[in-house]
């Protein structure tokens, strides 16, 4: 194997992981990272706090040998436990016995990972700034101070500086046929803290993902180490009902005693919170190509942000390295395939995770609280049971089944779907769900 030189630029969760992955192929890695160290001054990594880490994502971590760590520092959630707006709650397995997701703080994984890159020999210059790329030189831009910058040379460069990636849009500036789309969505989000009890316990259930369903709305909590949830309202900007509206601290307490009557108690500060966090965007970025020849990708959320509606972006890109792995094992010193081939397998499976995370939106602020769709889930969750290859519910596809790809998941959810569509609708499936006759109908529509 030829050693490559090999600048990534973003030290975030996905730039992180692959330089372990890139390090352990005897690479020469350095990483690029805009921010100061954020091990020397905790701070807000600048996103959500806490994150669902997934099956997906374990796999990648696995395959370096980093899932026990970060198991070390999850709580697990084995499924989604529903407040209701009559006050009633309602919990629903996410899988089989056994199956869960992890909340795990963003800060904490980023610095693990970095802590992970160092120990494996790569370097990671914090401070840089990535200002420009020149495409015909193979060598970036980097702002260090205002008086400093620094060009550095590579032999394949990897963008993995987010969403809002400016190596992206160095790549699009200077490639002809450039395809790019982004949305916002309507809703924004805001999070808001749980405390423990004055007993120093958690407040709420620990190992669920709490949700409170309001059909245009809702906000969720997730579990932190320190015994703390963290919530996140998601919530429209604009309209009846909406952030603008919610202008004096009268108006945001009414509203959340009316709206959220079992949480307000679990959090004394939240008004005060609500008016000092920041409210933040939800886009979805879909681009094309993410590749030059043999020396340039884009990967992660620069290649394919997405709404946290599945909790799949970063797992998404902890796949993306895993792949990307997979292809540099099969292909050798072969770059310009390793990234061609890279880019025609990941393509399709972002798109795919792309509109699931946003239908999934839908389906956690509206469905949730609907007693048929807790149904259509029980009916899911036995067919799954009884038929574990023919029938896989589309979470567990996406959350639990790593090895069904994203694009596989979006169909097969699609074709179940639309049978479950049909099933729901006959006269007393209430009391017949369980029968032989609804079971059969099922599955002759199915095959
Ligand atoms: C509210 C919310 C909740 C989420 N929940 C989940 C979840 O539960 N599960 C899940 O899997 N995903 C979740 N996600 C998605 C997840 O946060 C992202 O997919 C993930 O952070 C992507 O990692 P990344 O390394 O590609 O990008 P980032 O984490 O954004 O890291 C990019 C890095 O690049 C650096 N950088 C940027 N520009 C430059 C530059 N010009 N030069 C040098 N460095 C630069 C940044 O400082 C940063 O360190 C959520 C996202 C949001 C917004």
């Amino acid at each position: 194997m030829q050693q490559k030189n090999i600048t990534i630029v973003g030290a975030g969760l996905v730039g992180s992981l692959l330089s372990i992955y890139l390090a352990k192929r005897g690479h020469k890695v350095n990483i690029y990272e805009r921010r100061h160290d954020m091990r020397k001054e905790v701070m807000s990594a600048g996103r959500s706090i806490n994150l669902a880490l997934s099956d997906r994502g374990l796999l990648a971590l696995e395959k370096v040998g980093l899932a026990d760590a970060i198991k070390e520092i999850s709580i697990p959630m084995h499924g989604r436990y529903i407040h209701n707006a009559d006050g009633t709650h309602a919990y629903q397995p996410y899988g089989k016995e056994g199956q869960f997701i992890n909340s795990v703080s963003r800060a904490t994984l980023n610095m693990k990972l970095m802590d992970l890159a160092e120990e494996h020999g790569i370097e990671i210059h914090f401070n840089h700034k990535c200002l420009e790329v020149n495409w015909k030189q193979n060598a970036a831009d980097f702002c260090i101070s205002e008086e400093e910058d620094l060009t550095v040379c590579y032999d394949v460069l990897f963008g993995a500086d987010g969403a809002f990636s400016s190596v992206r849009l160095e790549h699009q500036l200077h490639h002809q046929k450039f395809d790019y789309n982004q949305y916002y969505i309507d809703c924004g989000y805001k999070e808001l803290t749980i405390p423990p009890t004055a007993s120093g316990d958690f407040a709420l259930e620990v190992n669920a993902l709490h949700i409170w369903p309001r059909k245009d709305y809702m906000m969720i909590a997730l579990p932190n180490l320190d015994k703390t949830f963290t919530c996140t309202l998601f919530f429209p900007f604009e309209g009846e009902l909406s952030f603008s509206k919610l202008d004096t601290q009268e108006k945001a307490a009414a509203f959340f005693e009316q709206t959220f009557p079992d949480a307000v108690p679990l959090m004394p500060d939240y008004v005060n919170e609500f008016f000092h966090n920041p409210t933040s965007s939800l886009v979805t970025v879909k681009c094309f190509p993410w590749v030059r020849e043999d020396k340039f990708a884009l990967i992660g959320d620069a290649a394919h942000a997405i709404v946290p509606f599945f909790g799949q972006g970063m797992n998404c890109g902890f796949e993306d390295c895993r792949i990307l792995d997979e292809l540099i094992e099969a292909n050798g010193d072969d770059w310009t395939k390793i990234l061609h081939d890279y880019q025609t397998l990941r393509k399709p499976d972002a798109d795919a995770i792309a509109d699931l995370a946003v239908n999934n939106f839908t389906e956690m602020r509206e469905r949730t609280a609907d007693p048929k769709f807790l149904l259509q889930k029980k009916i899911e969750a036995k067919l799954h049971n009884k038929y574990p290859e023919q029938w896989i519910p589309a979470y567990s596809q996406v959350t639990f089944s790593p090895y069904i790809r994203y694009s596989e998941a979006l169909l097969r959810g699609q074709k179940q779907e639309a049978i479950m569509q049909g099933i729901m609708q006959l006269p007393d499936i209430e009391s017949t769900w369980e029968s032989e006759e609804v079971e059969q109908m099922i599955l002759e529509k199915l095959n």
